[in-house]
């Protein structure tokens, strides 16, 4: 592109001086009638014809020139060629965690090739990634060096140790692949890799810090199939209970657990589920903050509050486009909930999030809002609370008695009586890198509101009572889902105890 402008230039230039010298040529023998060379010069029989020449060669490098102006102008810009192609990485998806020495061995040595290369050190990072089913990369500089980790399954594993210099080539690669400014290195800036693989995608968080600028990757696997109710992790009783309320024409089922628990993939995977099974015949929309994964099946609506598009001012427009399935990402003011609640008695199934202790506990909260008890009792269909919990690895897990602090621990809960074991513990061992944990699993709790429940809610009692009135009817309490899949040897008592606070 550059020579290509020169080179107009150059035959600009040449074009004028060509023009300057025919027209003081023509005219130079009337100018200046005194050069006598001038005239004899004027009068050979070539000249004429050579100023003419001249004159028609630096209107064709005008025009030229100009034409080229035009074209420049015109044409697209040339599409960047900055992203990582398919060929670039080496992702051999599912691969277990006990083949992550294995890539940390690569990793180390390309750091001892003479040629050096941040290209193939970023590309390895972003296959081992891939492939072990990481859910973030980490760069974190240091005085020695930087850091590298993967985060799978909610645990964070050592990947190696980077030369500090090639920290900011690295850095610099990252951000081309994701389009950020390469310049700015005193702002934190986001982006997205573009990694010709449609089935991964790539989210950059680039952030200043005392020795150097620290990456984090989120990595997705556009998979489906990690969307499906089967998958998550529930309980036979539980999943016949969602089953029965997927069916549902209307009402709002709303999930509550902390940041990080899993309540967008259970949305999801209930979203899926309404559409294998109804097919067609029902319009899902969503309106999230952020868009986590692209449903080709679902109209999914971005969040943008910067533009004026708030889950308010999205779900009023959402209730025009004549929705029957329509998720919205959270609920946490007045409108929203009070336009959730009258769209859930008027034909339509709201999935939400609210944010709270425990599946009891959101009703007070939506109160706090600004919702009339009475409108919650009769909108709301079902509240599930969860959370995540590190699985056991199966290969070194062992029966374990109850420790004398987790029966302190487990006497604090007021139970009627101790819970039995058996329970488990592990030891750590190759197949799980010494963890002990091999990935993740839920613990559910599904408040069903039954008509009972809905005059509970309806005369506004507290959320603890609340609470027990649905233990004693039955509903299946975080601690009680947590006791069972310790039983099964799934989670450890630690575990349980630990996510699990009433
Ligand atoms: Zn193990």
């Amino acid at each position: 592109m550059g020579s290509r402008k020169s080179f107009g230039m150059m035959i600009m230039a040449l074009g004028l001086a060509g023009g300057l010298v025919a027209a003081l040529g023509l005219l130079g023998a009337d100018l200046s009638p005194d050069a006598t060379w001038l005239r004899e010069l004027s009068a050979q029989a070539w000249f004429k014809p050579l100023m003419i020449a001249l004159l028609g060669a630096a209107a064709l490098s005008l025009v030229v020139t100009v034409w080229q102006m035009i074209a420049a102008r015109l044409e697209r810009p040339a599409p960047a060629t900055s992203y990582v192609r398919k060929s670039d990485l080496k992702v051999r998806p599912n691969e277990p965690i006990s083949r992550l020495p294995a890539y940390r061995d690569v990793l180390r040595e390309l750091c001892l090739q003479k040629s050096l290369s941040a290209i193939d050190l970023v590309n390895h990072l972003l296959s081992a990634g891939l492939s072990l089913g990481a859910s973030d990369i980490h760069l974190s500089p240091g005085a020695n060096g930087t850091r590298t980790n993967l985060r799978i399954h909610g645990l964070l594993y050592d990947m190696g140790t980077l030369p500090e210099e090639i920290h900011p080539f690295v850095v610099s690669r990252i951000k081309v692949v994701s389009d950020l400014a390469i310049f700015k290195k005193n702002t934190p800036q986001d982006g997205r890799i573009r990694l010709e693989d449609e089935r991964y995608t790539a989210r950059v968080s680039v952030l200043p810090t005392n020795h150097g600028e620290k990456v984090v990757m989120r990595l997705a696997s556009q998979h489906g199939g990690l969307y499906d109710i089967e998958h998550l992790g529930m309980s036979a009783e539980v999943l016949d209970l969602l089953k029965a309320l997927l069916n549902r024409n209307q009402g709002v089922i709303i999930l509550t657990g902390p940041t990080g628990s899993g309540k967008t993939t259970t949305m999801y995977a209930c979203l899926q589920h309404i559409n294998a099974t109804r097919g067609k015949s029902v319009n899902i929309v969503t309106l999230e903050d952020p868009i986590e994964f692209d449903f080709p099946s679902f109209s999914q609506t971005q969040v943008e509050v910067a533009q004026g598009l708030s889950f308010a001012v999205g779900l009023r427009s959402i209730l025009r486009q004549d929705p029957d399935v329509i998720m919205v990402g959270e609920i946490r003011d007045e409108e929203t909930a009070s336009n959730a609640m009258r769209a859930a008695m008027t034909g339509h199934l709201i999935f939400t999030t609210v944010h709270a202790d425990s599946a009891a506990g959101v009703f007070n909260r939506i109160v706090q809002i600004g919702i009339e008890p009475v409108h919650l009792a009769s909108a709301v269909c079902a509240v599930i609370s969860q959370r995540l919990s590190q699985r056991l690895c199966s290969h070194c897990r062992h029966e374990a008695p109850i420790t004398p602090t987790q029966r302190r621990q487990l006497e604090l809960l007021n139970l009627p009586s101790l819970p039995e074991g058996p329970f488990f513990a592990s030891s750590g061992c190759d197949e799980c890198l010494g963890m002990g944990f091999t990935g993740l699993t839920s613990l559910y709790e599904m408040l069903v509101v039954t008509n009972p429940i809905r005059d509970l809610i309806t005369q506004g009692i507290p959320a603890h009572k609340l609470h027990h009135a649905a233990a004693a009817l039955g509903m299946t309490t975080l601690l009680d889902d947590g006791l069972a899949k310790a039983r099964l040897g799934e989670v450890s008592l630690d575990e349980v105890l630990r996510v699990v606070t009433i």
